[in-house]
């Protein structure tokens, strides 16, 4: 084993035995976002060998405050968050194998993602993904770790299904939109995305290397402006849990799901197509290049019409800006995607 994890492995609690165990371990990064990204560069450098990162959006200069793995760079040329992600991380521990996925994490992929992982990092920005995320892991046995940070204030909670409480245990209905702050309404900065980014990992490197005894079973709860910091124990799971106790699964199992989303404040909104496709970029340039001044790289096609800008990626989903009306987004969609 090469030197570069000597001094993990003079921690007694990994050592050898633990950073091997690291080595061959498999962990599903649900967003590549604040949270994602310090996600990311940390496990990639304790040696965890490897990482499928999800996310479906694209770099930003509003990003550059406090997602760590991003370069001035990546949000001029707009790079999916995974792809920036990945090609950094190559330049940081190039023996980790990346998978890196431009995608929404919805109920037709994510029982397939989480498939084959040993662990689930919650680097999501809204609660729909959350409920998601806890019916698709209880369902199958996966440990996952819950993780939230707005303003100066973060939470997180470590999910063992079957041994602790679920996410809906404890939230037993998911917030009205609308009704907690986000980090395009109320900011954000970037100590308190450090503080619950290290929680969460720590919490990672226990559960990887078998040291479960030293999890914290808790919901943790951290202001860094208010020098703030709870620690609420987690009792037993509630048998009356809809998800973990009764074991339906609403949001895996929800009949029709909406495709379009006002993504969180952003004057954005995001359009999917109804299931998974892929497209030709290369073709719908040609075509819309016709119409509109174009700008594409690899993962893919944005353009400008009226007051919005239009971004396509390669899986059919398109991100307009400009606009938090849904309808408008869809009329764009159906006019240079088609419906
Ligand atoms: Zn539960």
């Amino acid at each position: 084993m090469n030197e570069r994890y000597s001094r993990q492995i003079l921690f007694r609690e990994i050592g050898r035995e633990g950073q091997e165990k690291l080595l061959t371990s498999r962990v599903l990064l649900v967003g590549c976002g604040a949270l994602g990204a310090s996600h990311a560069e940390m496990l990639a450098r304790a040696g965890v060998g490897h990482l499928r990162i999800v996310d479906r959006d694209f770099v930003e200069f509003t990003n550059l405050q406090r997602q760590t793995l991003f370069k001035e760079s990546d949000a001029a040329e707009r790079l999916p968050k995974a792809i920036a992600a990945k090609t950094r991380i190559a330049e940081i521990n190039s023996e980790i194998d990346v998978k890196a996925l431009i995608a929404d994490v919805n109920r037709s992929n994510v029982e397939s993602l989480i498939d084959g992982c040993d662990l689930v990092l919650d680097g999501t920005d809204n609660f729909q993904v959350r409920y998601l995320l806890n019916d698709a892991c209880v369902k199958h046995g996966k440990t996952w770790i819950y993780g939230a940070a707005v303003s100066s204030y973060g939470t997180t909670m470590t999910i063992i299904p079957g041994e602790t409480p679920c996410l809906r245990c404890i939230f037993d209905e998911m917030p009205d939109a609308g009704s907690s702050p986000t980090c395009d309404t109320a900011g954000v900065i970037m100590p308190i995305i450090a503080t619950v980014a290290a929680a969460q990992v720590a919490e990672a490197l226990k559960i990887l290397v078998g040291e479960t005894d030293s999890l914290h079973r808790s919901l943790l709860q951290f202001d860094v402006w208010a020098n703030d910091r709870q620690r609420i124990k987690l009792g037993e799971p509630n048998p009356d849990c809809k998800t973990c106790g009764q074991r339906i699964f609403e949001f895996l199992d929800a009949e029709a799901q909406e495709f379009s989303a006002v993504l969180c404040g952003r004057n954005a909104v995001q359009i999917a197509p109804p299931k998974p496709t892929s497209i030709n970029l290369q073709q719908l340039a040609e075509k819309i290049r016709n119409i509109t001044e174009l700008k594409q790289n690899k993962y893919l096609v944005r353009f400008t019409s009226g007051g919005t800008e239009v971004t396509v990626f390669g899986d059919g989903r398109a991100i307009i800006s400009g606009t938090d009306d849904i309808s408008t987004a869809r009329s764009l969609y159906a006019r240079f995607i088609g419906s």
